[in-house]
């Protein structure tokens, strides 16, 4: 990076400043990851300068037959790692990819379901300060209050009553698998489409540690990003070829623009890494890992959301720990170089910005090398930090042994 380096310090400098911190801290949000220096590579590619809009051998613009290999082999990739008939691997982001698949689906009034952002679902399922909310008549649907899982009768008594046009499954806080099955049989019912949006869960679903929504979704919508550990993007895929058409004109000109073929080709390189056997073994780690820190977080008298988890990722119901707000344990974390992002719990009472709670996901972790024994450790120290947020005593200890356990696992030792 030394023309960067030359030609803008300040971009530069701050660029190494984010490289320093994810070094220097235990990375638990649960929507992150660390991509291969491959992926950062084919990212910061010539590619970056190609208009390419349109799609392969269809493009309104000349010059593109080394993109179009590249957006055919991500399309492939993608086709092949989740048993799909149709990709689209255009979508910027998630957020992006919800929006198309949305607009094929449904006309602005329409009616659609989805889980509610405070119970574990995400803006784009319906939130009103979203696109979703905004075009859409909105019926959300949560988790039972006690079981805090979802209710599939509740969602199907709903789906009964205000027939909506589609029906959003997935989520982005939630710790247990999700039935695809049922949740179509209850959407087709009542004629509804079904959108499975699994970004959180595509590295799971594509390696088979989460049943796959393909065979009974629609359309699924996915980041690229999360556990499936490619760069930041999003993607579709389906099995009707009718809908197929519809979802890629939804997405150009629908909603975008030029896609980003540097990030396509970022995607293309991850998709080959999931497909390899590799990754398999990497999302079992995933797995392991995750009831690791929440064997060490229950040891610390913290209590896991619907009792444990399933997949990578974790919420934690501060409430047993003196109260504490998942903000100040976000905070009191921070300080000792352990990352992870406040979130409502169900039922929650406190508002968004504060709330009771902490999410914790175990992909990042797993990506740099953490074991399952040192996971477990992380888990207890998170339970004693939030539990006595003020203690600076336990804070510098604390410290000490998260850079202990970071430096067992150095990340991107390449880049020096
Ligand atoms: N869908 C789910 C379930 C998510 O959790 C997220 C991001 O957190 C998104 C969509 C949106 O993805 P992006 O941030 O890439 O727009």
């Amino acid at each position: 990076d030394e023309h960067l380096r030359a030609s803008d310090p300040e971009i530069f400098s701050a660029v190494h400043d984010e490289l320093r911190r994810e070094r220097s801290s235990i990375e638990l949000i649960a929507s992150e990851n660390f991509v291969s220096l491959a992926v950062m590579e084919a990212v910061g590619s010539p590619l970056t300068n190609k208009y390419a809009e349109g799609l392969p051998a269809k493009r309104y613009y000349g010059g593109c037959w080394a993109v179009d290999e590249v957006e055919n082999l991500a399309r492939d990739r993608a086709c092949q790692l989740f048993d799909a008939g149709f990709s689209n691997v255009q979508p910027h982001s998630g957020a992006q990819a919800n929006y198309a698949a949305l607009a094929a689906l449904a006309k602005p009034g329409d009616t659609i379901m989805g889980m509610a952002l405070d119970n574990g679902g995400h803006l784009t399922h319906g939130s009103p300060a979203n696109f979703s909310g905004k075009l859409y008549q909105v019926v959300s649907y949560g988790v039972d209050q006690k079981t805090e899982r979802i209710d599939y009768d509740t969602v199907a008594e709903l789906a009964n009553k205000h027939h909506p046009k589609v029906i959003i499954a997935g989520a982005s806080a939630y710790p247990r698998t999700i039935d695809f099955e049922r949740f179509a049989q209850i959407a087709h019912d009542v004629d509804a489409y079904l959108i499975v949006d699994m970004a959180h869960i595509a590295g799971l679903v594509a390696t088979g540690r989460h049943p796959s929504p393909i065979p009974y979704a629609d359309v699924v919508t996915t980041t690229t990003h999360k556990t499936l550990r490619g760069p930041r993007g999003g993607l579709i895929l389906a099995n009707d070829p009718d809908l197929a058409k519809r979802l890629n004109s939804s997405v150009f000109p629908g909603t975008q623009g030029g896609p980003l073929e540097h990030v396509i080709a970022g995607k293309a390189v991850a998709l080959k890494e999931a497909l390899a056997p590799s990754f398999a073994d990497y999302t079992d780690a995933v797995l392991v890992n995750a009831r690791a820190l929440g064997r060490g977080m229950e040891s610390r008298g913290l209590r896991l959301v619907s009792g444990g988890t399933d997949n990578h990722l974790l919420l934690v119901d501060l409430t047993p720990a003196g109260d504490v707000t998942g903000k100040d344990a976000e905070h009191a974390l921070d300080a000792t170089g352990i990352t992870v992002n406040k979130n409502t719990i169900p039922g929650e009472t406190r508002s968004p910005f504060v709330t009771s709670g902490i999410r914790v996901g175990s992909a990042a972790v797993t990506t740099r090398g953490f074991t399952e024994a040192e996971c477990e450790r992380v888990g207890e120290l998170i339970g004693a930090v939030v539990s006595s947020p003020a203690n600076e005593e336990l804070a510098e200890r604390t410290r000490l042994e998260v850079r202990e356990l970071l430096e067992g696992h150095p990340l991107y030792p390449e880049l020096g």
